[in-house]
């Protein structure tokens, strides 16, 4: 279920965004701390779902600083005008006494009682929850806040332990993942704001997001989990991508960003949730392979891995950047080369600047395939090591107006957003006929690309190279080849904001 806060400060705010809300929760959560003079008996006259009347202390993160004889009030009044649920925090429980405070019918109102926890999530949840569990509520409720991604693992252990409902999850960004994944994790609910900027609590997704990106109405205790490693991930729109194609193709499957600083602890604590395939991006792809059980030999070769498959409980590394790229680049070069797409880069010159975890998986591509390459970077002993690596040639950026080339490939981030005024070369270094390629697809046309269009170049985005490494994703961890179309489509359409 889907529970929608309402943190409102007037009455008819209240009212309106009850509403609102309303048309797409399966509960409203009323925070009387928000509200000034709250009319609670026309509040709840006028809803139309289920309601958890909440009135939180600044003490447990919320906003009532008044008695607490006045609040726990507030709560009584909640009771008595038969409010679907109150949630009670654990150390005013006392106060609302089944026995003495009778209900208007009998047992109307469901008790939940909680506990928050601001700063960390604690090893001793297990006692936490048997003590709450003692309260003789109808249902408890325990969110804490997630410092790091494995933080998420002792709320699933919690939730799995359960004998009774449970709400829990983790506040704050590490903790989002809980919150997109409650059923598969076992919580009664989950929380979502009614839009940016209406969160009661750190790490609130907004409904129009987790219905659009994770459709949370379709999981269940069996989905399978799917997900992106990397630091940061908030922006990322695999998501968006990967879980558009499990809808499309009908999978139970779901797709969320892991937001990761240490890839062993994260590896090893994550196998119990047995997330069955990985992408992995900036800053793990090389650090990756110590952690896995074992490596294709095109990614032991490139030294990065970008996916993961869970064979088992087997975690096998994968490059699929290479691939993409190349195939990006043959499609384009098929207008200006005769034979076979697999000899179209035989013998070209190919200028590629970078020699980071794209730069090296290109690098090893365009050499298999017998491309002419020379690496460029900022850091010229990392270019050496690469070209000694790939058995290809290197040379300084200050050298660069001598090379004479046939293509040229930007894999380092320069001009990607926000700094897209940027370029990595000038523009008379871009001749006519030239293939100039850019991995970025953060903007769409660099500015790169814009100069290389004026100069007579043939261009190429990095989003052709982004969706054939995310189709081969798909197809390694499912079997079934996407429409690359469709992954084009959605990625365009999140680029332009659409
Ligand atoms: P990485 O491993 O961090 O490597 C970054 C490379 O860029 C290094 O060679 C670095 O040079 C160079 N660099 C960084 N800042 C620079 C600057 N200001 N001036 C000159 N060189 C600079 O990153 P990566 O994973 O290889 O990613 C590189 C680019 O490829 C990113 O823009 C990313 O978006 C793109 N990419 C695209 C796709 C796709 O599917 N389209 C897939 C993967 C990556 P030093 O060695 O001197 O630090």
């Amino acid at each position: 279920m889907i529970c929608i806060p309402i943190i409102a400060n007037t009455v008819d705010d209240v009212l309106r965004d009850m509403a609102e809300a309303s048309k797409v929760a399966d509960i409203i959560e009323l925070r009387l701390d928000y509200i000034k003079n709250p009319d609670l008996k026309r509040i709840l006259e006028r809803r139309t779902r289920p309601v958890i009347v909440t009135n939180r202390p600044t003490r447990e993160g919320g906003k009532f600083d008044g008695s607490e004889e006045e609040r726990v009030a507030m709560l009584k009044l909640a009771i008595r005008l038969q409010a679907d649920f109150i949630d009670v925090e654990h150390d005013s429980i006392q106060y609302i006494n089944r026995d003495t405070e009778p209900r208007v019918p009998a047992g109307k109102t469901k008790l939940i009682v909680s506990y928050h926890n601001f700063r960390e999530t604690p090893a001793d949840l297990t006692d936490i929850y048997q003590k709450l569990r003692q309260c003789g509520a109808d249902m408890v409720k325990i969110v804490t806040f997630a410092n790091t991604i494995t933080d998420n693992i002792k709320i699933y252990r919690l939730l799995q332990q359960a004998q009774a409902p449970l709400i829990s999850f983790c506040m704050g960004e590490y903790g989002i993942i809980s919150r997109i994944l409650y059923k598969r994790f076992g919580s009664y609910l989950t929380f979502a704001s009614l839009q940016k900027g209406k969160e009661s609590a750190p790490g609130q997704i907004n409904i129009h997001e987790l219905f659009h990106v994770y459709q949370p109405q379709k999981q269940d205790k069996h989905t399978t989990i799917y997900g992106l490693i990397g630091n940061p991930v908030s922006h990322s729109i695999s998501p968006i991508i990967h879980n558009t194609l499990f809808r499309e193709m009908d999978f139970n499957s779901i797709y969320v960003p892991f937001k990761v600083d240490n890839i062993g602890d994260f590896i090893r604590e994550f196998r119990e949730l047995d997330v069955k395939g990985y992408s992995v991006t900036i800053p793990h792809k090389e650090s990756v392979l110590n952690h896995l059980d074992a490596i294709d030999l095109m990614a032991k070769k490139i030294g990065a891995v970008n996916t993961i498959i869970n064979r088992d409980g087997r975690l096998v590394g994968y490059n699929t950047d290479c691939d993409a790229a190349i195939q990006a680049l043959e499609d384009i070069n098929q207008a200006s080369a005769t034979g076979t797409k697999n000899d179209r880069l035989q013998g070209r010159h190919v200028t590629l600047l970078g020699a980071g975890g794209a730069a090296r998986a290109i690098a090893f591509g365009l050499h298999e395939r017998g491309a002419q390459v020379t690496i460029v970077n900022r850091n010229y002993e990392r270019a050496q090591s690469l070209a000694r690596d790939v058995g290809c040639i290197s040379m300084k950026f200050n050298n660069l107006p001598e090379v004479k080339t046939d293509i040229l490939i930007n894999a380092t981030p320069v001009g990607m957003f926000p700094k897209i005024n940027e370029t990595p070369i000038d523009k008379d270094r871009l001749k006519p006929g030239m293939i100039v390629f850019d991995t970025i697809y953060n903007p769409i046309e660099t500015r790169l690309l814009r100069e290389a269009k004026t100069q007579g170049c043939k261009i190429i985005g990095g989003l052709p190279m982004f969706a054939n490494q995310a189709a081969a994703q798909f197809e390694l961890w499912t079997g079934v080849t996407p429409p690359r179309e469709l992954i084009r489509e959605i990625a365009y359409k999140k680029l332009r904001g659409e």
